[in-house]
């Protein structure tokens, strides 16, 4: 019998938005017990005292790399880099080589996922096939094999007609529609349109450019009754454009990453390639405007969008560099600092925007800390400061402007079944 006993901590439960101090029995990777006087006898005892527990993490929208591309990023070292820092199930986006269109390819992901023992893969396969953005790709046979959402993240599907049938089909399938929301047409660059870019000499791509793309995808979505949701919200036009299709009933969500509530745009004076991100980071009013969003839940849930490059495709100049930064290793510190420690959410519904609301979206079963289901949940120490180095992270990749900088909280220890995380510092304690 393999069995482990979380003592002293206390629990946080999204669902209802409470904190209580309770034991933890798993056995052989399943929740047996919950209360304050839970078996011991012949657990490994794991003193989570001044500690929270909380279900494992959810991400939306994460990029693996593989196959293809296994030089910044393996499934494996991508599943290990989500578990280490709390997330136990991860959607990564099908924009791989070859791009994830097959019911080959999603068991493919999950089988090596599965090998890794880390975090779980929730497949997303492509909109169209091949990314391609002109047929629809075989949204049945991938449903079948396991997926949950499809997307051609990375481009927005231009055709409109072709979008509709995407998201009827989807429908059918019951498939979330997953929309990169950007008029290609719009964008010139990679800042922020607008004075900051100009006075930096940077071509840009307006908030417009993410907004005109988010309502005609939730004008679709009313009239297809497809489940739809807008990736990576950076702009406040976008985030009015939500708040009208919520305001009337349509079936859409939406997710904002870390950077875009931490970071804007007046950080590109110093044109650090780790900072050019698509869509790029914008001015303080958007970032006030995605806190808020956020608060009031027009903004549903925080993904990180993981995007792993090498360093030879970051290492130029700002226009040229490879746009995107690593997000695992960071979530949950970032939305600590932000949006806790400056109260904007409580600490049990930042959980939740972590955990309850993703599974809700995905339309799977929403992780929990209770009796009798597999073991999914995650240590956390908020007054941990700690600062991000190279040996701290798990990712192939090291590009994210956060390296060398101190931060507050952190996920340390994550078990998922019989797959378990635990940072070395904290066993020793
Ligand atoms: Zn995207
Ligand atoms: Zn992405």
């Amino acid at each position: 019998m393999n069995s482990m006993v979380f003592v002293g901590g206390s629990i946080i439960d999204p669902e209802a938005g409470k904190i209580r101090r309770a034991d933890v029995l798993v056995e052989n990777g399943v929740i047996r017990e919950v209360g304050t006087r839970v078996r011991r006898d012949g657990a490994q005892v794991i003193d989570c005292r001044n500690r929270y527990l909380a279900p494992g993490f959810i991400d939306l929208h994460c990029h693996l790399r593989e196959p293809g591309e296994e030089i910044k990023e393996t499934i494996a070292s991508g599943c290990w880099s989500a578990f280490a820092s709390g997330f136990t199930q991860i959607c990564p986006m099908p924009n791989t080589t070859p791009a994830i269109d097959s019911e080959a390819l999603i068991r493919f992901e999950q089988e090596a996922a599965a090998a890794a023992r880390a975090a779980r893969i929730v497949p997303v396969g492509t909109m169209t096939k091949s990314r391609q953005g002109r047929e629809l790709a075989e949204l049945g046979s991938m449903a079948q094999a396991g997926a949950r959402a499809v997307s051609d993240d990375g481009s927005w599907v231009s055709d409109a007609g072709l979008m509709r049938r995407i998201m009827e089909y989807a429908t059918t399938f019951n498939l979330l529609v997953m929309s990169h929301c950007e008029v290609p047409e719009l964008v010139a660059g990679p800042a922020d349109e607008g004075e900051v870019a100009t006075r930096l000499g940077l071509r840009g791509a307006p908030g417009q450019a993410e907004a005109i793309a988010a309502m005609r995808d939730i004008m679709l979505a009313e009239l297809t009754n497809a489940r739809l949701h807008i990736c990576h919200v950076s702009s406040r036009l976008t985030v009015e454009v939500l708040r009208w299709g919520k305001a009337r009933g349509i079936a859409v969500t939406a997710e904002t990453c870390p950077h875009y509530f931490t970071l804007t745009s007046e950080l590109l004076a110093d044109y650090d390639p780790d900072l050019r991100v698509n869509p790029p980071l914008r001015s303080e009013s958007d970032r006030k405007a995605i806190v808020k969003a956020l608060k009031d839940g027009t903004i549903d849930c925080i993904a990180t969008d993981h995007a792993p490059h090498s360093a030879e495709e970051k290492e130029r100049e700002f226009e040229a560099a490879a746009p995107g930064i690593i997000g695992f290793e960071t979530a949950f510190s970032l939305a600590y600092e932000q949006l806790v420690l400056k109260r904007v959410l409580t600490l049990p519904e930042l959980i939740a925007r972590l955990t309850v609301v993703p599974a809700t979206i995905l339309g799977i079963e929403p992780p929990a800390i209770k009796p009798g289901v597999e073991a999914n949940l995650v240590v956390i120490d908020t007054e941990l400061k700690w600062e991000l180095t190279r040996a701290r992270i798990y990712s192939r990749s090291y590009n994210t402007p956060f390296l060398g900088r101190m931060l507050r909280g952190r996920v340390v220890a994550s078990v998922l079944g019989n797959n378990r995380h635990f940072d070395p510092e904290f066993l020793k304690i």
